[in-house]
């Protein structure tokens, strides 16, 4: 199988190269400044003690601490975790926020734990690695299988590690502990900013467009609840198992209550189901992924029909669609710039613990917008400068910005 850090490293090679970069300034960006590996003891219920392995890769801070999730699955690896950060490098970059990029892991599968043992874990974790976190060092915050509880068990024991109670430490907590507001509705709220500030650069594409999203989660479900706001047709939305279109347009509160409700979309009585695949295919103006990744792969690319393209997920198109959809000239709004709102929201929760402050979601939001605006100009900006690609144009912003 293909190195997973390699391959994300690739993207880096065109815009690198249309800035002129020295080798050696791109190989020091690309490669993380350093890797901590740790074998955790975990003690089981039954008292049994066994080993996990566990990660930390902090990739750059040239522009502020380092910071990203922690991800509890079988599935972590080194290479996933490299890949992961840089990613984030790259993202805070793009949001022109003051952070670096890092991701963290344990090899675990966290379904055959139970509540005290995830706890257990969740604290050896932090121990682990206390002496390199800290609000002006690496934030962490929660990823796959990981939430607001387990960053406040991170915390505690942070704390009692460490001697330093500042929550700034962790992101990502609920807001009666130090959370931000806001944050819940960041990423969708922040793409569909995005969007916006896409369509009005671009007045030759539909001002009102017509839209379908893959999803029905945190994500899906805020940018389609701003997407009806702003008066843009949301035409269908899916889970994991079906969709559901409607041509005269969807109910977004009534969809995401069904689905709350039910548990599933299927039964819906607001559209007509349809299958998982045929919602990539649909005639819309703008298609937005934002499950899962490596769902526009090279089987699907070709029958879409979309104008547009908005990247919600992380990752969900592959290097080789990527092409076949340029060919077909449809723009990627990328997914560093797309759904960098909920690393945005989670600065500001940073931010707001380190001056001990607590913003209304007012005014979280609205620094939200500003902030997805000025990224998404400057993304559209250097695509003009270089006739590039709004992925490419993307990388170059972040990479003008981390030039040392
Ligand atoms: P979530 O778990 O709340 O929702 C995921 C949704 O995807 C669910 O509705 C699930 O039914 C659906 N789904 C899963 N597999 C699917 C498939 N094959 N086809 C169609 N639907 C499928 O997750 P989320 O927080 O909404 O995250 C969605 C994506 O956005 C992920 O790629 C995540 O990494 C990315 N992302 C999330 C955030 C955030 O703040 N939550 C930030 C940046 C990026």
């Amino acid at each position: 199988m293909k190195d997973l850090f390699e391959s994300v490293v690739m993207q880096l090679r065109e815009p690198a190269r249309l800035l002129r970069m020295p080798p050696f300034s791109y190989e020091r960006i690309i490669r993380p400044n350093r890797i901590i590996e740790a074998v955790i003891p975990l003690i089981k219920d039954d008292k049994e003690e066994i080993l996990l392995k566990a990660f930390r890769v902090q990739h750059d801070n040239t522009r502020g601490p380092y910071k990203g999730g922690i991800r509890f699955s079988p599935d972590v690896n080194l290479s996933e975790i490299k890949a992961l950060a840089f990613w984030m490098t790259i993202k805070c970059a793009v949001a022109d926020i003051s952070f670096g990029g890092a991701k963290g892991g344990v090899v675990v599968d966290p379904k055959t734990l139970s509540q005290e043992e995830l706890e257990r874990l969740s604290r050896v974790y932090a121990r682990a690695f206390a002496d390199v976190l800290g609000p002006q060092r690496d934030v962490p915050a929660p990823d796959m299988n990981t939430n607001g509880v387990i960053m406040e068990w991170m915390i505690g024991e942070y704390a009692k590690v460490t001697g330093d109670k500042n929550p700034a430490a962790f992101t990502g907590k609920p807001v009666e502990k130090g959370g931000s507001e806001g944050r819940t509705e960041a990423t969708g709220f922040g793409g569909a900013y995005a969007l916006q500030s896409f369509l009005a650069a671009h007045p030759e594409w539909p001002q009102k467009p017509t839209i379908a999203i893959q999803g029905i989660g945190n994500v899906a479900r805020y940018a389609a609840l701003k997407f009806s706001e702003l008066g843009y047709k949301v035409l269908a939305m899916s889970d994991s198992r079906s969709g559901i279109f409607n041509e005269g347009g969807l109910d977004v509160n009534k969809i995401i209550a069904h689905k709350e409700k039910e548990g599933r979309l299927s039964g819906f009585s607001g559209g007509r189901e349809i299958a998982q695949n045929d919602l990539l295919h649909l005639p819309v103006d703008i298609f937005v992924p934002a499950a899962t990744e490596n769902v526009i792969t090279k089987e699907t690319a070709p029958g879409i029909k979309a104008k547009v393209i908005l990247e919600l997920a992380n990752g969900p198109t592959t290097p080789e669609a990527d092409i076949i959809v340029s060919d077909k000239g449809i723009p990627i709004i990328p997914d560093v710039l797309a759904n960098s709102g909920g690393v945005t929201v989670s600065y500001f929760e940073w931010f707001q613990n380190i001056h001990n402050e607590h913003w209304s979601k007012n005014a979280v939001l609205d620094k939200l917008e500003e902030k997805m605006k000025k990224a998404s100009a400057d993304v559209w900006a250097a695509a003009e400068e270089f006739h590039t690609s709004l992925r490419t144009a993307a990388y170059i912003v972040a990479l003008r910005r981390l030039q040392k």
